[in-house]
């Protein structure tokens, strides 16, 4: 059943993709498997799926132990600077760099482990006041700074758009992330670019991808409901 989920949500990426003109293999389906078993996982690791998206350091930790170590694990939730320490020697890409003090944790837990750990800024491009993540109009400037660190390596921006009945009510949100990576390419130097866009979800992935999504955070339409205790 997850793995028909996932093709059936690989299915309409690919679909949405050709009619926006994007060829759908520059959209990645993360599969956001917080809360869900090790077992769940290996449903679509059977079938290549390597890469997942987690938001808490320890159930990450208690995952990773069980599972093959050939797993791409992406930290998608808010890090505390404390815990980066615990996933600095493997972690494929943090999603959630909303500070200068984390980045700067990043920094130097990855020259320990000899490695420059790839990034993405969030951004709080919806403006609300319960989420984590750099203004929108600051994000291009903290881009600046966080380029500067030379174990980093800044691919992009993520944000996740607030809940909404209708998810084109979100088009301006995306199209704020978009732009805010063409203006920071504009400021970076020929060599040194980004271009990865984290967002869209399970209720609107499909308008992220319109909108110049190249990573969309697929957990409940993949994996079903999350029960939490
Ligand atoms: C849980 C979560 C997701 C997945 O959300 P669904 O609505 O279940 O698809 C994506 N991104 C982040 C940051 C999350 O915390």
């Amino acid at each position: 059943m997850i793995l028909e989920n996932y093709r059936h949500i690989e299915g309409i990426k690919n679909d949405i993709a050709e009619k926006c003109g994007r060829r759908g293999e520059d959209i990645r389906i993360l599969p956001v498997s917080k809360k869900k078993t090790a077992e769940d996982i290996m449903e679509l690791y059977n079938a290549g799926i390597k890469s997942f998206g987690e938001n808490y350091v320890q159930e990450l930790l208690e995952k990773k132990a069980v599972l093959p170590d050939d797993i791409e694990w992406e930290m998608i939730g808010h890090l505390q600077s404390n815990k980066v320490r615990m996933i600095a020697p493997f972690i494929h890409r943090i999603h959630s760099v909303d500070s200068l003090s984390l980045a700067d944790k990043i920094d130097k837990e990855a020259a320990k482990c000899g490695r420059r750990i790839p990034v993405l800024i969030e951004v709080n491009a919806g403006g609300e006041e319960t989420k984590f993540g750099v203004g929108p109009s600051d994000a291009v400037s903290f881009a600046m700074e966080i380029v500067k660190r030379p174990n980093i390596r800044l691919d992009g921006f993520m944000t996740s758009a607030p809940p909404v009945d209708d998810p084109s009510e979100n088009r301006d949100v995306f199209a704020k992330m978009k732009q805010i990576m063409i203006d920071t390419n504009s400021k970076l130097t020929d060599n040194y670019k980004v271009s990865v866009l984290s967002m869209g979800m399970s209720e609107d992935f499909e308008e992220a991808i319109r909108q110049g999504s190249t990573v969309i955070r697929v957990g409940t339409k993949i994996f079903g409901k999350r029960i939490y205790q």
